[in-house]
C-alpha cells in the first residue's frame, strides 16, 4: 500500500504516523511538504486517495496505530464531495485520524464549498491578500500549538496571490490560530467527529533551496508557520522541556570597561532583567586582564562566562582551508587560553565563535578533531562559495551539521526581531543573541526591551553560558519498548534521564569522521560504539533523574610544530587589535571619527 516510506521511526516513537494523501500526479507542493516533514524529523508515508478508505478499514477494530493525515484541499475535495450534504457523515478515515491538516485553498467554487462544509460557516470565503505585507497575530489560546510564538504579532512579506479565509470565528467549533489584517491563515475546526487544521496557503517552503543567509520568518511566515506549528503539536517537532538562552558579546577584554560595556553595570542589568552573557574572548588578549573584572567572572558564573573568539582575530583567519595552518592557529589559541586559565582560574567553554563569522569546512573539521565542542555563528554559509552546502532545511534543524558534522548553532542580532527568536524556539533551537559593546549604549534600552519580550514568551527559557546551552542541546525520542533515543550534536552532551526509564539510553550522533574517533565516554568511562548509516551509536545506563556527561574524543592527526608566524602577520595582528580597541573605546561615540577608523582599517586590509 505504501508508495514511499521514510524514516521508519513513526511506529516506534509513540507518536502518530504522518500519512500524505495524494492524487495520481504529485504536485511540487506535495513534494516540498514531504521534504519539509523529513527535515522536521517526521516519518511519513504516501497514501493514494483511492487507498485511504481501504487502509483505515483494514486494521482491526482495536488497532492502536495512530496517524494524522496531511493533504491539499484539492485532493481531499475529491473524497468528501459526496459528503457535502449537511446530513452526511465524513469519511471514516477523517474521524479515525488524530487530526487532518488541509492546505492550499483557492477562490475556486469547489475549494470555497469545502471550506464552508468544514467550518459550518455558510458565508465563508477564500480571498487573496492585496499588497506585499501582512500584519500577523498569533493566538494566545493554543500554547501547545503556538509554543513561544503564542500571542506575538509581527509583519511579514506576503507572497503573490496569498489566500486567506474570510470566516465567522465566533462559532464554538472554530478557532483562529494565525490571523492577519486581511483574513485568517490557519484555523482549527471540529467537524463531525474529525479534528481539522486548515491552512489557507497553497505554497510550502522548499527546504532544498540553497541559502547563504539566515532564515527570516518575516519573509516566509505564510508558508512556514502553520505547518511548523502543526508539526509541533501533532508530531512533537522541536519538543524541548527548556530552551537555553545566552547573550554573546563579541571582542571585549576583561577590563572594567570596554566601549559602552561596563561589566559591573552589565551584571546589575542581568540580575535585574534576568539574562546571562558570554563574552567572545580573543585569545590574543590572554595577558591583558584586570584582576577585579576577572574576580567578577569568578564570582558570578551564573551570569558571566567566556567562549573563544578566533585566535588573533585577523580577517578571515578561520576561512583558511589549509589544515596545517588551521591546526597551528587552533593550537596557538588553545595554548593562550591555557595560559589565561592559569592566570585567572577562568575556563572558557569549548565553543568557537568565528571572527566576522568567516569559516571554511576545513576549519570546522580541525576544530572538532582538536577537541572543540561546537561553534556558534551569525553566518550560515562558508566564506568560499564553492563550499556552500547550506539549505533552508539546515536552518530548521537545531544546528547545521553539514560541515564536517561539527555543529554550527545559529545566533541572531537583536534586529532580527523577537518573532525570529520565537520561531527558532518553535523548532527547539537555542536562543542565542549576537551583540557588541555598543548594544549597551543608551542604558541598553533596545537590548533590555528585546530581553523583556523574550522572557515573556510562552517557553521555559534558561539563561546560561553559551557552552551550557549547547552542551545540553539534544533531541529526545521515545523509541520502541519505551527506550529513549537521544540525538546529540556537539562532541559533548550533558544528558538527564528525565524519562524515569530504568533501561539503557541509546545515543546517536551524525559523524563523517568516524575513523578519527578515539573513544566515547560516559561519565569518564569508555563505552562501546559503532558507526552505522553516517551516525555513531552507543548505549549507556543512566539511572532515572540522573545526569550523565557524554563525550566523543577524536584524534587530531599530525600537528605541525607551532612555527612562528611571519613578522608581517604578527605586526598586522597587533595593529588590528589596537585599532579595533581604539574604535570601540574612543571612536564609537563619534560617528565621523568612527568612519575614519573604518577607512584606515579598510586601507590596511585588517
Ligand atoms: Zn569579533
Amino acid at each position: 500500500m505504501a508508495a514511499h516510506y521514510l524514516g521508519g521511526d513513526a511506529a516506534t516513537t509513540g507518536r502518530p504516523k504522518a500519512l500524505l494523501l495524494r492524487g495520481d500526479a504529485v504536485s511540487p507542493e506535495e513534494r516540498k511538504l514531504a521534504e519539509l516533514l523529513t527535515v522536521l524529523g517526521v516519518s511519513w508515508q504516501v497514501v493514494h486517495i483511492g487507498e485511504i478508505a481501504g487502509l483505515c478499514a483494514e486494521g482491526p477494530e482495536d488497532s492502536t496505530e495512530r496517524f494524522c493525515v496531511l493533504t491539499s484541499a484539492s485532493s481531499v475535495a475529491l473524497l468528501v464531495e459526496g459528503a457535502l450534504n449537511p446530513d452526511d457523515a465524513l469519511p471514516e478515515w477523517m474521524i479515525k485520524a488524530e487530526s487532518v491538516y488541509v492546505y492550499g485553498f483557492t477562490a475556486e467554487p469547489a475549494s470555497q464549498r469545502l471550506l464552508r462544509f468544514f467550518t459550518g460557516d455558510p458565508t465563508a470565503k477564500v480571498r487573496y491578500v492585496r499588497g506585499k505585507q501582512v500584519f500577523l497575530s498569533v493566538s494566545r489560546d493554543f500554547p501547545a500549538i503556538c509554543g513561544p510564538m503564542s500571542g506575538i504579532q509581527f509583519e511579514s512579506r506576503s507572497p503573490e496571490k496569498q489566500p486567506v479565509f474570510d470566516l465567522n470565528v465566533r462559532r464554538e467549533s472554530l478557532h483562529s490560530i494565525l490571523n492577519s489584517n486581511h483574513g485568517h491563515l490557519f484555523v482549527s475546526v471540529k467537524c463531525r467527529g474529525a479534528h481539522l487544521f486548515l491552512s489557507s496557503s497553497a505554497n510550502v517552503i522548499d527546504v532544498a533551496t540553497p541559502c547563504s543567509k539566515y532564515f527570516d520568518v518575516r519573509e516566509n511566515a505564510c508558508n512556514t508557520v502553520p505547518i511548523v506549528m502543526y508539526g509541533r503539536w501533532a508530531f512533537g517537532v522541536g519538543e524541548a522541556s527548556e530552551i537555553g538562552a545566552c547573550l554573546i558579546v563579541d571582542d571585549p577584554l576583561l577590563k572594567p570597561r570596554y566601549g559602552f560595556l561596563r561589566y559591573q553595570e552589565a551584571l546589575r542589568l542581568m540580575d535585574e532583567h534576568n539574562f546571562a552573557t558570554t563574552v567572545a574572548f580573543i585569545p590574543w588578549n590572554w595577558r591583558r586582564t584586570d584582576t577585579r573584572t576577572v574576580h567578577l567572572f569568578r564570582q558570578r558564573p551564573d551570569r558571566l562566562s567566556l567562549c573563544i573568539h578566533g585566535c588573533d582575530h585577523t580577517a578571515k583567519e578561520f576561512a583558511e582551508r589549509s589544515t596545517e595552518i588551521l591546526n597551528k592557529r587552533i593550537n596557538v589559541a588553545a595554548h593562550r587560553m591555557r595560559l589565561f586559565g592559569t592566570r585567572t582560574q577562568l575556563r572558557s567553554d569549548g565553543v568557537m565563535l568565528f571572527p566576522q563569522g568567516a569559516f571554511s569546512e576545513s576549519a570546522a573539521r580541525a576544530l572538532k578533531l582538536n577537541g572543540f565542542v561546537a561553534t556558534a555563528n551569525t553566518e550560515v554559509a562558508p566564506t568560499h562559495q564553492d563550499e556552500n552546502k547550506t539549505t533552508v532545511g539546515d536552518l530548521f534543524g537545531r544546528t547545521i551539521m553539514k560541515y564536517a558534522s561539527f555543529p554550527m548553532f545559529t545566533r541572531r542580532y537583536l534586529a532580527h526581531g523577537v518573532e525570529n527568536f520565537a520561531f527558532d524556539g518553535l523548532l527547539g533551537k537555542p536562543c542565542l543573541i549576537a551583540a557588541h559593546h555598543d548594544d549597551f549604549a543608551g542604558d541598553a534600552r533596545i537590548l533590555l526591551h528585546v530581553i523583556a519580550k523574550l522572557n515573556s514568551l510562552n517557553w521555559k527559557l534558561r539563561w546560561c553560558s553559551l557552552g551550557d546551552a549547547i552542551s545540553r542541546c539534544c533531541s529526545i525520542r521515545n523509541g520502541s519498548d519505551s527506550f529513549p533515543f537521544v540525538e546529540m550534536y556537539g562532541s559533548s552532551l550533558v544528558y538527564k534521564n528525565s524519562q524515569g526509564s530504568l533501561e539503557g539510553t541509546i545515543f546517536k550522533k551524525e559523524e563523517e569522521d568516524w575513523q578519527h574517533v578515539q573513544a566515547v565516554t560516559v561519565n569518564g568511562l569508555s563505552v562501546d560504539y559503532l558507526h552505522h548509516g553516517g551516525h555513531l551509536r552507543f548505549e549507556a545506563m543512566i539511572p532515572p533523574n540522573q545526569s550523565a556527561e557524554v563525550r566523543i574524543l577524536y584524534c587530531a592527526g599530525p600537528n605541525l610544530a607551532s612555527n612562528e608566524e611571519s613578522i608581517n602577520y604578527r605586526a598586522k595582528a597587533v595593529l588590528r587589535r589596537y585599532l579595533s580597541e581604539f574604535r570601540d573605546n574612543y571612536l564609537s561615540r563619534h560617528a565621523y571619527l568612527h568612519q575614519g577608523a573604518l577607512r584606515i582599517k579598510e586601507a590596511l586590509r585588517l
